[in-house]
């Protein structure tokens, strides 16, 4: 269940990782390999789990498994799906070495793991816009003084 899902969040956490290596020595390699699974080894240990229940409920066969079928699509309550897809919707990794996509929707998201890289070079970046635009108020009032004599 879910697993391209599942295959598309190990890419951007992975990407994520890398973005943050701060070299390609064999230590930053390791450090970003420990990092990606840090952040997604238990919610994958999760999905494959829950996609065997899963699996044993919607096609199981023996006794226990059919009774679990019947219990589940016919008895529980909806609010109880609900929650579970509210949960497993909220956790919505981004990459973060683009701008974050906008909140949107009734189902409230996971914080996202910020990119320091990233924060760093916004920065950076707004530093020189506002020293260009420095530098360009400064012409336009050089200019207006000497049109000014
Ligand atoms: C029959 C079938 C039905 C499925 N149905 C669904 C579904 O309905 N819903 C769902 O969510 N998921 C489904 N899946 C699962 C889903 O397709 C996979 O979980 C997902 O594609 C995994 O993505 P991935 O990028 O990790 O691997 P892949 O999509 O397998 O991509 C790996 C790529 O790497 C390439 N590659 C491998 N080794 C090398 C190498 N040494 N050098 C260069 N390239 C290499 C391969 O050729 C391939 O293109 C299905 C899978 C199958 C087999």
């Amino acid at each position: 269940m879910l697993r391209a899902i599942n295959a598309m969040q190990d890419a951007v956490v992975l990407a994520n990782c890398i973005y943050e290596m701060k070299s390609s020595s064999h230590d930053d390699i390791k450090g970003a390999l420990k990092d990606y699974k840090k952040q997604r080894y238990a919610h994958a240990k999760q999905q494959v789990e829950s996609s065997n229940t899963a699996g044993k409920i919607l096609y199981g066969q023996n006794w226990f498994e059919k009774f679990m079928r019947k219990a589940v699509l016919a008895w529980l309550p909806k609010s109880f799906e609900k929650s579970n897809l509210t949960k497993a919707g909220s956790y919505r990794p981004q990459a973060s070495f683009i701008p974050q996509a906008p909140v949107r929707g009734t189902v409230p998201v996971l914080p996202q793991k910020p990119s320091k890289r990233y924060q760093e070079g916004l920065k950076r970046h707004q530093q020189e816009m506002k020293e260009e635009e420095g530098v360009k108020e400064e012409k336009v009032e050089q200019q207006a003084e000497t049109q000014a004599f």
